[in-house]
């Protein structure tokens, strides 16, 4: 299942007749441009770049999708404004398919598709929205002292009253939230 987009193309690229070798495409997209509430323009404040690199040969298309940005964020502990440089890759492998128009419910995967023979462009729309999304640190602390000394502190505690089970659950949580981006 793939989220749809209501904002304006973000990496729409044409695939009609495309050579077989390496293509590079840069995109430059503002946080408005995705028309998203996840994607705020508070946050992701700067312009987001975007590199879609499309191997084709007979049978398959790969494309590699590379996305960094300069995000703002709040320290966890004081609040102070920061900011982040992040950035993201996610890699997508179509197959082509001769026939008819597949359903997207044959995908066989969300990182493996099929391409028909017929498809003129594909929208990478979804996979740089989840891409950037994943890329957004947990985090976040600034550079004052006391924010840094008291992050450590925390977090060995943590871990201490906590021990190992803790950390897995924190992790197992994490999993879970990164595949809720992916659907
Ligand atoms: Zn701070």
């Amino acid at each position: 299942m793939r989220h749809e987009h209501k904002g304006k193309r973000i990496a729409h690229i044409k695939i009609s007749n495309l050579k077989n070798g390496v293509h590079r495409y840069e995109f430059e997209r503002v946080a408005s441009d995705f028309a998203d509430e996840w994607i705020d323009t508070e946050r992701f404040s700067a312009p987001i770049f975007i590199t879609a690199t499309l191997t084709k040969t007979m049978t398959e298309l790969v494309v590699e999708l590379s996305i960094t940005t300069v995000i703002s964020l709040q320290c966890d502990r004081c609040l102070a404004p920061i900011t982040k440089t992040i950035s993201g890759d996610y890699r997508i492998l179509f197959l082509q398919s001769a026939n008819a128009v597949p359903d997207a419910e044959q995908d066989l995967d969300d990182d493996v598709r099929w391409l028909s023979a017929h498809e003129t462009h594909i929208d990478l729309t979804t996979d740089v929205r989840e891409t950037l999304l994943l890329a957004v640190p947990m985090k976040n602390v600034c550079e004052a002292p006391s924010c840094v000394a008291n992050n450590v502190w925390v977090a060995r505690e943590f871990s201490q009253t906590h021990g190992a089970s803790f950390r897995s659950d924190w992790q197992q949580k994490l999993a879970e939230i990164s595949k809720q981006f992916k659907n």
